[in-house]
């Protein structure tokens, strides 16, 4: 069994490892950082703007959430990193006093920012929210997240599609890898972990070359980069089984960064994964879509308006604790606040109950066994919806 990994900003134990018949790659862990421990396998909700939308703190804790994300390109944008620290760091000023993840800002720079132009020293882009010019470097992206204050930093990367062509991809990764060294040269907080990214995209060669090197680096965890973007499960299946295999003996957590509908999340346990984000439930909840063992219900759907159960029998969030369909149906159609915090709620509460499923599973040893019943719970999310990416 391997030991556990401590630095002196998190400790990751592997509590239950795979079992030695190669069934499953899954496994059980506690990861422990400045704000408080983190059970694994486990879900980070997204709190792009310091809040995740529609919630209050207590809302979060209430669905269960242990940890989540915020987005760095977003705060760095607007409110400002430096007037967070001034107001006492995100912790404070969010106040959410559990562990914080925030991304590296890599992806958003590249997916929201307009005239992107990316060399070897970093990316130049406009802000999405007023056009004003920006440049993040690997020394910025980390001198931001340290004045945010983040339980865990992330190193700036340049992400790239899955479905990029090879050369780009190879470009992409090289670079990484260089900005990886440098990130981790400009970490300044020794309360703050911080994970690399693997990226590689669907090319088994660049993805291995890619998990070895950052792998080889003294990072506090490993982020799986460059998935949940336009591939299929499939080849999200195939690169993981390329990376996982070649970490089988590393100490570190292990994120896929951006997997979000709890079919996707359950194969990537299975696949040996440890921590995901997504803003995916929490979106889908603000449109209507309900999750529910097996489904999803549509309360936009007129059916509903005269539906008097709750949205699941036996739920423990505050929607269906208290509230039938037919109220929140209503709520949809008179586009009323209240529905956006109460779908929000429970949507979280299933996908972080799905995840307390999963590690009960693990944990009884049984998890190769129970992953048919698991599934038909996780049901089915349409693959344009499972994909939509942090924003
Ligand atoms: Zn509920």
């Amino acid at each position: 069994m391997t030991a556990p990994y401590v630095s002196l900003a998190s400790r990751y134990e592997v509590q239950v490892p795979p079992p030695a018949d190669g069934s499953t790659r899954a496994r059980a862990g506690l990861l422990t950082l400045t704000h408080g421990a983190v059970e694994t396998p486990q879900f980070m909700p997204v709190g792009t703007n310091a809040t995740v939308k529609a919630l209050s703190p207590d809302d979060l804790r209430e669905v269960g959430a242990s940890i989540i994300l915020s987005n760095t390109y977003h705060l760095y944008l607007r409110p400002g990193h430096e007037r967070i620290e001034r107001l006492g760091g995100l912790h404070r000023f969010m106040d959410w006093d559990r562990p914080i993840l925030t991304d590296s800002g890599g992806f958003q720079v590249v997916s929201l920012g307009d005239l992107r132009v990316v060399d070897e020293d970093g990316v130049t882009f406009r802000s999405h929210l007023d056009g004003s010019v920006h440049r993040f470097t690997p020394e910025l992206a980390m001198g931001v997240q340290a004045a945010l204050g983040s339980d865990v930093a992330v190193a700036f990367d340049q992400p790239v599609y899955p479905s990029s062509p090879r050369e780009v991809v190879a470009d992409a990764t090289a670079r990484t890898h260089r900005w990886a060294e440098r990130s981790l040269a400009a970490r300044s907080r020794p309360d703050q972990a911080v994970f690399g990214i693997i990226q590689g995209g669907l090319d088994p060669e660049l993805r291995a070359g890619s998990t070895s090197f950052i792998a080889g680096l003294p990072f506090d965890g490993l982020c799986i980069g460059g998935l949940a973007g336009d591939e299929s499960p499939a080849e999200r299946d195939a690169a993981l089984d390329v990376a996982v295999p070649l970490l089988d003996d590393d100490p570190r957590p292990r994120y896929l960064m951006g997997l979000g509908s709890p079919a996707d999340l359950l194969e990537a346990v299975h696949r040996g994964v440890d921590l995901f984000d997504s803003v995916l439930p929490a979106r889908v909840a603000r449109n209507g879509q309900l999750w529910v063992p097996g489904g999803r219900l549509n309360l936009r759907n007129r059916a509903f308006l005269d539906d008097p159960e709750p949205v699941q029998e036996g739920c423990p969030c505050l929607l269906c604790r208290r509230f039938s369909r037919a109220y929140l149906a209503h709520l949809f159609r008179a586009k009323e606040l209240l529905a956006y915090r109460l779908a929000t709620c429970h949507n979280l509460t299933f996908t972080l109950d799905f995840m307390a499923r999963i590690r009960a599973s693990i944990r009884a040893s049984t998890f190769p066994a129970d992953l048919p019943r698991l599934r038909a719970r996780a049901g089915r999310v349409s693959r344009g919806e499972a994909t939509e990416q942090s924003a």
